[in-house]
């Protein structure tokens, strides 16, 4: 069999080592080389994926059968072993995240998976981008100056989302599945940091601060354990970015707010108990509460000055600090996009329902999930699952 791929991005890498074994197979990608976001992510934290087991691995997806049926067939564990089996060890760090084994830098981890794409004979034509669909609803691709229609038995689409156009992304490709009569949605930022409107006196004092072992939450989410780092335009980090969803979803309502919990390890009996019987002065809160210069900062920002001065309302501020959420931050910055294609479109194997034989897999989809290594395990796990059906069906 003949299949052709769109995008050399995890999700489309692990597809066509999977295809290659048996099949002719050959990668389009728009860009000079493969993998680049995914190099983008090993510059970060490079959480492969995420070693929770199956049920809680699920329950930080949307919901969607495909994606559910795809990681309960290639899970964190499954990926592990089939990294293993190239040659890159993994191990869990903090929170379950799943890095490859120190020393293994993340070029080396690219460098593999191609080399092993290049052992089974598939074909990487860069600088090849689709460019839209036949009248027959067959991919186009651009060589040099030439669009030719491309003909195999099967395709795979895995374009990626929408954020870091400088890693191959961009949202062209909307327009082309729009035209072939499949639903697409315009971009939004996930996994994102957050406009607060910080006074110019706490940016410039505080920009490059962390906010560490603090929770938040939006609504009534629960909430999210971690730090926030604060910036030039307001906060980011992974106390935040599962959270925007939520945030999104207030803001469309009219305003969100941010709620921060400085002390998720403390009641607010536990920090009553810590200024009974004293006299507690603004200049020892840092002490008594074991707070940071920027947090305190932070709170004498958002509070009254009658608030401040009131050791008792400061702690429940501590608790529960509201802050208002101007905007998530674009697209272009966002570590992860939603939008896309439609899951409405697909069957429970990633296919195109309207356009049998072509699949759908990896960010390109309108799926969510937080960083921590569910973004790739989300990718690869879709890559796998479509290839598999396809080598199922011969
Ligand atoms: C800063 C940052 C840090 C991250 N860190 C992590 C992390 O630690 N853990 C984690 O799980 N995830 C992380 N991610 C997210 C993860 O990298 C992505 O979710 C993942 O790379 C998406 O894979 P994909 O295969 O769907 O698409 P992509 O990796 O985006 O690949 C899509 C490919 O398609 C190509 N393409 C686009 N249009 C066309 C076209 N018309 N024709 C042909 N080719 C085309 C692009 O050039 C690109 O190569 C991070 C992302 C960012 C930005």
């Amino acid at each position: 069999m003949k299949i052709a791929l769109f995008g050399g991005g995890p999700a489309c890498l692990i597809a066509a080592i999977q295809l290659s074994r048996n099949h002719e197979v050959v990668i389009y990608e728009r860009g000079k080389r493969v993998g680049r976001k995914f190099l983008v992510a090993g510059n970060g934290g490079f959480n492969l994926t995420n070693a929770k087991d199956q049920e809680d691995l699920i329950k930080n997806y949307t919901q969607h059968r495909a994606l559910k049926n795809a990681l309960l067939q290639f899970g964190s564990n499954d990926l592990r072993i089939w990294l293993d089996n190239l040659g890159i060890s993994t191990f869990i760090g903090t929170s379950g995240r799943v890095f490859p084994m120190k020393g293994i830098k993340p070029v080396q981890v690219l460098d593999t998976i191609i080399s092993e794409l290049k052992k089974n004979h598939v074909i990487i034509k860069t600088d090849t981008p689709l460019v839209g669909f036949s009248d027959e609803g067959l991919p186009l691709v651009k060589e040099g100056e030439v669009v030719l229609e491309h003909q195999a038995d099967y395709y795979i689409y895995g374009l990626g989302g929408g954020s870091w156009s400088k890693t191959g992304s961009n949202d062209l490709w909307l327009q082309y599945f729009d035209q072939l009569g499949i639903r697409t949605l315009p971009f939004s930022p996930s996994n994102a940091g957050v406009n607060i409107d910080f006074t110019e006196e706490f940016k410039a004092k505080f920009q490059g601060f962390p906010l560490k072992n603090i929770a938040c939450s939006v609504g009534d989410k629960e909430k999210v354990k971690g730090e926030l780092l604060i910036t030039n335009y307001g906060v980011e980090g992974n106390a935040l970015y599962p959270l925007s969803n939520a945030i999104r979803t207030e803001l469309e309502q009219g305003g969100s707010t941010l709620i921060i919990d400085f002390k998720p390890s403390n009641t607010l009996r536990d920090l009553e108990g810590r200024i009974q019987e004293r006299k507690v002065l603004p200049k020892n809160y840092g002490f008594i509460f074991k707070l940071s210069k920027a947090a305190l900062k932070l709170i004498k920002e958002f509070s009254s000055k009658e608030e401040y001065l009131n050791p008792h309302r400061l702690i429940e501020k501590l608790k529960h600090f509201e802050v208002p959420v101007q905007s998530l931050r674009p697209v272009e910055e966002a570590i992860s996009t939603v939008g896309g294609i439609s899951l409405q479109e697909i069957n429970h194997s990633f296919e195109l329902l309207k356009h049998p034989k072509h699949y759908v897999v990896g960010e390109m989809l309108n799926w969510d999930a937080p960083t921590g290594g569910f973004l790739l395990q989300g990718c690869f796990s879709s890559g796998m699952a479509a290839a598999n059906d396809i080598l199922n069906k011969k």
